[in-house]
């Protein structure tokens, strides 16, 4: 929980809930990148009392880490970092994938 301030009045807004969220596996606005939020994706919940305004901040706690900077590939399964343009392993092509 933080302490946050709404960005249109700038009241002090209440934490409501923690909740999570299923992801498919297609890849909507992510593209290559659904294999990092496989699962599910917590969100804080805020809002705020004057103007009813609601924010979603992603929880990202300590041990949920490493796994943001990792990206498993679909070829050999390995993980590593999910910048990397091909695997390092088994040098897969993500880019040549999307063609
Ligand atoms: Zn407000
Ligand atoms: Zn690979």
């Amino acid at each position: 929980m933080r302490k946050l301030n709404c960005l249109r009045c700038e009241t002090e807004m209440n934490y409501v809930s923690r909740e999570k969220f299923q992801l498919g596996q297609t890849g909507w606005v992510l593209g290559d990148l659904p294999n990092l939020f496989a699962g599910a994706m917590e969100l804080d919940v805020y809002s705020c009392p004057r103007c009813g305004k609601v924010e979603f901040y992603q929880v990202q706690e300590a041990e949920n880490h490493e796994d943001m900077l990792q990206k498993q590939c679909p070829r050999c399964g390995r993980m590593h970092d999910f910048d990397y343009p091909k695997c390092p392993f088994c040098k897969f092509d993500y880019n040549e994938k999307r063609r």
